[in-house]
C-alpha cells in the first residue's frame, strides 16, 4: 500500500534527522527519544510504525486514544503511550489507567486528581508539567514564572514525581527561546526530561537540549483536520 511506504520513509527520514541533529549538536547517538504522534490516525496507520520497531506513542485526547491503543498495548506489551495533550478531571482515571507517561499536567487540580488515581490504582504513570511559554491564553500549561514552584508543590503537597517539562511554542514565533525557557526551567525544577520539538522544529529542539520529540505529521502526512492542541 502506498500510504503504508510512505509512512515508513517518514519514519526513517524523522529518525536519521534526529541522528543528525545529535551529532550537529555534540550529543550521544539515541539520547533523544521519538515520540510518534498519531492522533487522527487509526490502529491500521499505526501498525506498520510498530512493525517497523517504534514503540513510543503519543495522544492528546484521552478517549481517541481507549479507542485505539488498548488493543495495541496488549499486543505489544512494550509500547509506551504518551498523554500529550490537556487532561480533564473527569478523565483523570481512565489516563492513569492507559498511560505509561502523562506530559500534560497544568494546573493543581489534575495534579491533586492524578495523586489520588495513583493510590487508588497502585499504578505510576511517569508525569511531567506543561509550561505555557508563550503565555498564550488559548494554551494549556502553567505560567512559567511559575513552574519551578508548581513542580515543587506538585512533590511536596501531593507526593507526585516530576520526571520533566513539555511545552508548545506558539504557531508563529521563532520556536529557539521558548526551548530556551524550558531547558532553563528544567534544570532549575531539577528535573531531567525535555519534551519538545514537533515536524516543524523538532531539530531546533534537539539543539537547545530536548530529550524527547514529538512528531506526527512528518511521519503519518497531513492529518484530515486539525488536531486541538
Ligand atoms: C499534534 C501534536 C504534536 C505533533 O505535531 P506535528 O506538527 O504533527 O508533528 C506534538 N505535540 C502535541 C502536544 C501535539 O498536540
Amino acid at each position: 500500500m502506498a500510504a503504508e511506504a510512505n509512512v515508513i520513509e517518514g519514519l526513517k527520514a524523522v529518525l536519521r534527522n534526529i541522528a543528525a541533529a545529535e551529532t550537529e549538536a555534540d550529543r550521544p547517538n539515541g539520547s533523544v527519544g521519538l515520540i510518534a504522534v498519531t492522533k487522527t490516525f487509526d490502529a491500521e496507520a499505526i501498525q506498520p510504525v510498530i512493525d517497523a520497531g517504534q514503540r513510543a506513542f503519543g495522544e492528546n485526547r484521552v478517549q481517541e486514544a481507549l479507542a485505539k491503543w488498548p488493543k495495541l498495548k496488549a499486543d505489544f506489551s512494550d509500547i509506551e503511550l504518551h498523554l500529550i495533550g490537556p487532561l480533564q478531571s473527569n478523565k483523570t482515571k481512565e489516563a492513569v489507567a492507559l498511560f505509561d507517561v502523562i506530559q500534560s499536567i497544568d494546573r493543581e487540580k489534575i495534579a491533586k486528581e492524578i495523586a489520588r488515581e495513583i493510590r487508588k490504582q497502585g499504578k505510576s504513570p511517569r508525569l511531567y508539567v506543561q509550561v505555557n511559554t508563550g503565555l498564550e491564553p488559548q494554551k494549556a500549561g502553567i505560567d512559567p514564572r511559575d513552574a519551578v514552584a508548581f513542580v515543587e508543590r506538585c512533590r511536596t503537597e501531593h507526593g507526585l514525581v516530576i520526571e520533566g517539562l513539555m511545552c508548545i511554542p506558539p504557531f508563529d514565533e521563532n520556536p529557539g527561546p521558548h526551548f530556551a525557557l524550558l531547558e532553563k526551567l528544567a534544570r532549575e525544577a531539577s528535573v531531567d526530561q525535555l519534551s519538545m520539538g514537533m515536524s516543524g522544529d523538532y531539530e531546533t529542539a534537539i539543539a537547545f537540549g530536548a530529550t524527547e520529540v514529538r512528531v506526527g505529521s512528518a511521519i503519518f502526512g497531513h492529518r484530515p483536520k486539525p488536531a486541538q492542541a
